[in-house]
């Protein structure tokens, strides 16, 4: 055997670098399903079963095309249970003269694939995931010209590098970035008409996926009764034609809004796809910008969401690559709490963390305002420990691999990188939930109230959130002014505030 060539869950992608050069009489490929991937990342039923689905077609496709696969099951008798365990043993059996490994998703992986290649003496061939645009040394470069890094000038470097939303060398529509168009609320009367997202039954692999899961993941939260994701390239392809006709020319208003029981709105549900490699981001920017050039889009939703593709999600990936392993253990406001035990089951009073989580865990998915402004924002105003709410939202959604979930979880949602990612800590009182969705018309708590029994526990939490950190964000260029409202209180109500925040954080309220 020439080359033994490496396929991990999240890299099913046919034009990967992985193949170049192949050679179906002289190299074979190498999938595994190692049961320590839903394990060491605790991962839900929807998770581990669009990881395996995706995987199983994936194989299929290339059987189908003549490739030699040897491929793992989960359940396979003598599966070893981990990836590295079960790439020695293939190296051993094999005796290839080359391993070829496309950078992996995840430090660790990187790190045990590289550590079984040297312990088996077989030349590792590691080559760049061409996948994304930016490569981590361009990111790297990048970073070391910039004094501080900031999302808004890596995108617009991205949009004249990769000749995107351009006329010439100014921006498509005027100009670079239309957030402020991005904040709509739906109002009293909510969305209105919601196209349906386009949703793909389990044909016969995924079915037998899913009968896996619920057999060996019974105990893990989760339901799989509505899985309907793309699990090949041609679904993928079809998630994003349905997306870009119906959904995207309404997305950018409403990018931010929330309604209770309305998982979809108009969110692109693309993330899967993407970062399993289905699709290629080039495609994706490319189709939402024809589309606005074809007058079918207008530029605020096109521009908003190329901007989360080509600005958020390479951004992020750029810096979990130059700042790990570190990065895992970074904890910038000294949070010790404990995620409580009703995010693995949605079983609270508190109506948007209800239906956010009930959501998670009956999908594998929330849309961003979810993930930031509901689930993570009362995990940051609670105080809890970063590599707790890293695994929680590492384990629940089919979106998540840690290149893209660490960054977002850890840094945007959490700011324990003490603001390497984003320049502030998005927090709010409840009232930006009440202004954002219909949730706290059904929640027997009230966003405008600080203390006593009715007060909503986000706001209570909020100007907890703001006492207990006021010295460091006091001069805080974009934080001092709600640290200064702190002022308005009587010390009577900071007291009050502070017993019932602790009331809250034990449970007791
Ligand atoms: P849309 O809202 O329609 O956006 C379009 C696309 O843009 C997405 O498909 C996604 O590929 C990309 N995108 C949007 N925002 C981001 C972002 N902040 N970072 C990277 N890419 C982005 N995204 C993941 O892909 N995997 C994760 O594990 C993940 N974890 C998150 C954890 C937290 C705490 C937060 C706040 C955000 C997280 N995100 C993650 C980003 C974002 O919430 C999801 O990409 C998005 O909700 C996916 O739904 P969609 O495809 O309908 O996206």
């Amino acid at each position: 055997l020439r080359h033994l060539v490496v396929v991990l869950g999240d890299q099913l992608d046919r034009q990967s670098a992985a193949f170049d050069g192949f050679d179906p009489a002289q190299d074979r490929v190498w999938m595994a399903e190692a049961i320590e991937e839903s394990t060491q990342v605790w991962s839900t039923q929807p998770r581990i079963a669009i990881f395996l689905a995706a995987m199983r077609h994936f194989a299929e496709a290339l059987r189908g095309e003549g490739l030699q696969v040897d491929y793992r099951l989960l359940d396979d008798a003598d599966n070893r249970g981990t990836l590295a365990a079960e790439l020695a043993a293939a190296l051993a059996r094999m005796r290839p003269a080359a391993l070829v490994l496309v950078q992996p998703g995840e430090w660790r992986v990187q790190e045990a694939l590289r550590a079984v290649a040297a312990h088996a003496g077989v030349a590792l061939d590691e080559r760049e995931d061409r996948h994304f645009l930016c490569t981590p040394a361009a990111f790297a470069r990048y970073a070391e010209s910039r004094p501080q890094l900031v999302m808004e000038h890596f995108y617009r470097a991205m949009r004249k590098r990769h000749r995107v939303l351009m006329d010439g060398d100014a921006p498509a529509g005027g100009a670079w970035n239309f957030d402020t168009d991005n904040r709509g609320a739906f109002g009293r009367d909510g969305p209105g008409f919601l196209p349906q997202p386009a949703a793909f039954p389990p044909d016969a692999t995924t079915q037998q996926v899913i009968a896996l899961v619920r057999k060996h993941f019974a105990e893990r939260p989760g339901r799989l009764d509505a899985f309907a994701w793309p699990v090949t390239r041609s679904e993928a392809l079809q998630a994003l034609d349905t997306f870009v006709a119906e959904r995207l020319p309404l997305f950018g208003h409403w990018q931010d809004a929330m309604w209770g029981g309305e998982p979809w709105l108009y969110h692109a549900q693309l993330s899967a796809a993407l970062n399993l490699k289905l699709l290629d981001p080039r495609e994706v920017i490319a189709r939402a910008e024809a589309a606005y050039r074809a007058g079918q889009v207008p530029i605020a939703c096109a521009e908003g969401f190329i901007r989360q593709i080509l600005g958020w999600r390479e951004y992020v990936r750029g810096i979990y690559w130059r700042e790990m392993p570190g990065y895992l253990a970074r904890n910038a406001l000294d949070a010790h709490a404990d995620l409580p035990p009703w995010y693995w089951t949605g079983q609270t009073d508190r109506e948007c963390l209800r239906d956010t989580i009930a959501q998670t865990l009956d999908l594998g998915y929330a849309h961003h305002i979810q993930r930031l402004m509901v689930t993570g924002l009362y995990a940051l105003l609670l105080g809890v420990e970063p590599v707790q709410v890293h695994a929680w939202y590492l384990a629940v959604y089919v979106d998540a691999v840690e290149w893209v979930e660490l960054p977002n979880t850890l840094g945007m949602s959490q700011f324990a990188d003490g603001g390497l990612l984003g320049s502030k800590p998005y927090v709010a009182s409840g009232q930006y939930i009440a202004r954002m969705s219909d949730h706290c018309r059904h929640c027997r708590f009230r966003p405008a109230e600080r203390t006593g029994e009715n007060a909503c526990p986000f706001t209570t939490l909020y100007w907890d959130f703001l006492a207990r950190h006021a010295q460091r964000f006091a001069e805080h260029p974009r934080l001092r002014a709600q640290v200064q409202n702190l002022a308005r209180l009587s010390d009577a109500e900071r007291g009050a505030i502070a017993l019932r925040a602790d009331a809250i954080r034990r449970g007791e309220a």
